[in-house]
């Protein structure tokens, strides 16, 4: 299928004149004529280079919970720029951002990144700091930015190259990472208590910390199993592992206070990005004082010319306030359930076997099966072809989700019903033409 204009043709020609394959992030490259090129975008909606109108369920990625463009946290940020951007000492407005990711999250302290990469890259530091402790464990499918300590066995990753459940190999989703880094590694299947169990307890001596996603965000949103988060908790609890919550999906968007509200579990460190900025470059570390306060001048490095950045700060502070005044989530939740509902009901009438994942927010489904999937190895077994077809099928009908079933359906506080009517319409429109 042909996405691209007349003007998105020949800017992308261009753009393949400048960049490797034609773009700065290597997910954003569908082919030489599919790669879309985006001129603006206003609360649920994405123009493309010719003027055509998506409504948006990538929201890049995540982050626009409040829609494309808000207005007031635009103006906001235009404003406080006007008297500058960057000092590198402490801005007024980087703590406003500081005092609200608090009170909402419940972190005792805080501090600010620009990306979810640094975030991570920074929690681990700082777990292993903490510790003194070096190796980390991570679960398959889940994907915690694009540092070398943990670019193995994502939603990426060939499902038939990481083995058996039993004994899960690392693949690695890059060429260029040390192979030295998977001795620092420790994989277990998402979901899977007793394994994690017995993984920590072989490990226990050295393990630092256990990363993980609360929600599979990479791999359709799915759930953890009753009961999973808890024994994680109670594991690091055990054994002083640093207990590091990867929220830069879920934070601002399952709840005002992220997975750890909705899931009711605390976790040592909180990695936060994506909605905290609607759209503007800005990411935070949180976490229990004693962990937190491992950062020390000279001691233990958290540091970035860009962190807490005006622009940055202040966006996140406007977005944070908004969210904290106004039923934003509610909004986002009802937005997420009607669409749920009503792609599950098409899916029926017309006899798709399907299952729905995840949680409003951010979710997905699967298909050709009923079976709900537990872990992105389930999820490998879907029909991919039938999901593109309909994805395909969407974008030429103007509604915009990511082809790839692993990635979650975003919802934002600006998709009306009439915007989630229209999209409804078009995904039942575009099941029959795939059929
Ligand atoms: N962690 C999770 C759970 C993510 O989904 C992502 C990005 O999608 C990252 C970390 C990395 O964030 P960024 O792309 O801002 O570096």
């Amino acid at each position: 299928m042909k996405t691209q204009g007349e003007k998105a043709r020949s800017i992308f020609k261009r753009a393949l004149e400048v960049f490797p394959y034609g773009v700065n992030s290597n997910f954003r490259y569908w082919g030489d004529d599919d790669s879309i090129v985006i001129a603006r975008g206003k609360g649920p909606y994405i123009w493309d280079a010719d003027d055509k109108r998506y409504v948006d369920y990538r929201l890049a990625f995540g982050p626009m919970i409040l829609g494309h463009a808000d207005e007031r946290v635009v103006r906001h940020v235009a404003e406080v720029m006007k008297d500058g951007t960057l000092y590198a000492f402490t801005s007024p407005h980087e703590v406003e951002a500081g005092e609200r990711i608090k009170r909402m999250t419940g972190v005792d302290k805080v501090r600010l990144s620009n990306t979810g990469t640094e975030a991570t890259m920074h929690a681990i530091r700082i777990a292993r700091a903490h510790t003194g402790r070096e190796k980390i464990l991570k679960f398959e499918g889940q994907y915690h930015g694009a540092h070398d300590y943990v670019l193995y066995s994502t939603a990426n990753s060939d499902t038939k190259a990481m083995g058996s459940k039993d004994d899960p190999q690392l693949v690695p989703i890059s060429t260029g990472v040390p192979k030295a880094i998977e001795d620092l590694l420790v994989l277990v299947p998402y979901n899977d208590l007793e394994r994690t169990e017995e993984t920590v307890e072989k490990h226990k001596d050295d393990l630092a910390a256990i990363i993980v996603e609360p929600v599979l965000g990479n791999v359709a949103g799915i759930v953890p199993v009753p009961g999973f988060l808890e024994k994680l908790r109670e594991l690091c609890d055990r054994y002083g592992i640093v207990l590091i919550f990867d929220e830069v999906k879920t934070g601002f968007r399952l709840a005002n206070g992220g997975a750890q509200e909705y899931f009711n579990i605390k976790a040592d460190l909180v990695t936060y990005a994506k909605s905290l900025g609607n759209g503007f470059p800005v990411a935070a570390i949180g976490g229990k004082e004693s962990v937190m306060m491992t950062i020390e001048p000279g001691k233990m490095i958290h540091t970035g010319t860009y962190n807490g950045n005006v622009i940055g700060a202040a966006a996140a502070s406007k977005t944070l306030e908004i969210m904290e005044n106004e039923p934003v989530i509610e909004q986002v939740y009802a937005a997420g359930k009607r669409l749920m509902n009503g792609i599950d009901e098409i899916l029926t009438r017309h006899g798709v076997p399907h299952i729905m994942t995840g949680t409003p927010p951010m979710f997905g489904f699967a298909l050709g099966t009923t079976v709900p999937p537990l872990d992105v190895r389930d999820y490998g077994e879907q029909d991919h072809e039938l999901y593109a077809k309909i994805s395909y099928g969407l974008i030429d009908r103007g509604i915009m989700p990511e082809t790839d079933g692993r990635e979650p359906w975003f919802l934002c506080a600006a998709h009306t019903k009439d915007v989630t009517d229209e999209t409804l319409t078009a995904f039942e429109d575009s099941l029959k033409a795939a059929k």
